[in-house]
């Protein structure tokens, strides 16, 4: 070798060496695949019954989570009694038995109408008053001038002026309060959704886990199938006859865990870098989905066990070595139900939101590349190369959503820090494709434990922390791309 060259490749060879020896001193380099492996055993053991929300073992996963918090010096929120953050929940038990007696025509539950709440009652030959929408806001009272005490309100589906289905649908839940607020018997709703009536009685005529409603009241709620529509006009119908049983509503703990590390710059501590997982999963047993003889436990290793550790992990390198700003932990319930968890964090944030500048979320499908991590979101901020920088760093390549007509970005929990304005990618295990692979473990009994490796979930963790570590430390703050679409509601957030 030529003098000239060997020179060159000192040269060339020194910022590496320097790069390799600073990455060495990271507690995130020394990460234990022992531990690694240990959290995740725990979490996606058969005895945690695929740590469904609602169920006693997510919460024993929740309290595993707080005491390794506990264990790593992290420590509660400021003001805090505990790591604990309580999601207020709710299990709808539906009505038993329903009739709806209009015009001599008997109505049936679950067919023609379901019952959204109510206790039980039966009414008959009660007068019918028309009330619009049946809506009260700023604007509009459709109660105003109109007495419907002691008798039952049928109004139209939906919320005035808003023609987005979903909020039609949940403005609709909504109703019953002003119904029982103005001394009604009864409301009832002529859905008039382009959804097939069948769907909504799956959705809100069954038994259901959700986040607990403030608008519940004793009076029935009822939801009539358009099909009756011609049939429940002010002309063609004067009284109602009800005989519906009880909705049962049973409130249910379910907790987020929260715990913070406090940055070590004077200035930067004051801003967070969020890092969070669900660590629910979808339980066990024949109605949960697809099961064998030998198994019936959806376990949740790669859905989100990986995530969960690798957020442990996360609270264990960052109490060794601080970052500049501070660390906020998120471990989030209810992401299976729906989002519920972190839904309901984003309402009730312990930290304020335009204090945290970053949210680096870790759930996934699995893996079917053990070279790659998955960003969902990768190219949608400036903290871009950082990730791709640290995730190299431990030998992965980070690449972006491979199925972005899937919208992942908007279906997991970084969306709900996402939609207020906080930048919130995904960090997810190496996913090309929606293949065999990932369709083998994605959301089945099979996904155990003992089918991952364990030397790459480590690999995964030590990549994400210190992609953490590198916007951690970042002198400004990341900011989404122009033009994306949460860049508006970023600014609002953070006044820029
Ligand atoms: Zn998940």
């Amino acid at each position: 070798m030529q003098k000239k060259t060997i020179s060159t490749l000192i040269v060339l060879l020194i910022p590496c060496l320097l790069f390799a020896q600073k990455l060495s001193k990271l507690p995130e380099y020394k990460l234990s695949q022992n531990e690694v492996e240990s959290h995740l055993r725990f979490l996606a053991s058969d005895e945690m019954l695929g740590r469904r929300t609602g169920e006693i073992t997510n919460n024993v996963a929740a309290r595993y989570i707080a005491e390794q918090f506990r264990l790593a010096g992290v420590k509660p929120v400021e003001g805090q009694k505990d790591f604990l953050q309580t999601v207020p929940l709710e299990l709808s038990k539906p009505a038993k038995f329903g009739n709806l007696v209009a015009n001599n025509e008997t109505l049936e539950l679950s067919k023609d109408f379901i019952v959204l709440s109510g206790k039980e009652t039966k009414l008959e030959n009660i007068p019918v008053v028309f009330v619009g929408y049946g809506w009260i806001d700023d604007k509009q009272n459709d109660y105003s001038g109109i007495d419907v005490k002691g008798k039952i309100v049928v109004c139209q589906f939906g919320i005035p002026d808003n023609d987005q289905p979903y909020q039609n649908m949940i403005g609709s839940t909504k109703k019953i309060k002003f119904a029982a607020e103005n001394g009604a018997l009864a409301l009832v709703q002529i859905y008039n959704l382009s959804f097939p009536f069948a769907s909504i009685t799956r959705n809100f005529g069954g038994e259901k886990l959700s986040a607990a409603s403030n608008v519940n009241s004793d009076i029935p709620h009822i939801w009539v199938n358009s099909t009756f529509s011609k049939k429940f006009t002010k002309e063609n119908l004067k009284t109602l006859s009800l005989n519906t049983g009880e909705v049962n509503k049973q409130s249910v703990p379910a907790y987020n865990v929260v715990g913070v590390i406090k940055g070590s710059d004077p200035v930067l501590k004051n801003e967070y870098m969020v890092l969070s997982a669900h660590f629910d999963h979808i339980g066990a047993g024949k109605n949960r989905g697809k099961v064998t003889e030998s198994d019936t436990i959806f376990n949740g290793t790669r859905d989100n066990a990986t995530g969960t550790t690798a957020i442990l992990m996360a609270a264990q390198s960052f109490a060794k070595l601080k970052s500049k700003r501070s660390i906020l932990l998120l471990a989030y319930t209810g992401e299976e139900l729906g989002m519920l968890g972190s839904k309901y964090y984003a309402e009730h944030p312990l930290i304020p939101l335009k204090s945290c500048i970053f949210d680096l979320n870790s759930d996934g499908a699995g893996y079917n590349d053990s070279t790659k991590v998955t960003i969902i979101g990768l190219n949608r901020t400036d903290a871009e190369q950082e990730i791709i920088k640290a995730s190299k760093a431990f030998g992965l390549e980070a690449i972006n959503d491979p199925v972005p007509e899937q919208n992942l970005f908007d279906r997991s929990d970084n969306v709900s820090l996402a939609a207020k304005g906080i930048p919130a990618p995904n960090y997810s295990p190496g996913l090309t494709a929606f293949d065999a692979e990932i369709g083998k473990y994605y959301h089945q009994a099979a996904d155990n434990p003992e089918n991952v490796s364990m030397s790459y979930i480590t690999r995964f963790c030590q990549a994400f922390i210190y992609s953490a570590r590198l916007i951690a430390n970042k002198p400004n703050a990341p900011k989404w791309n122009a033009g994306d679409k949460y860049e508006k509601v970023g600014q609002e957030l953070y006044g820029k």
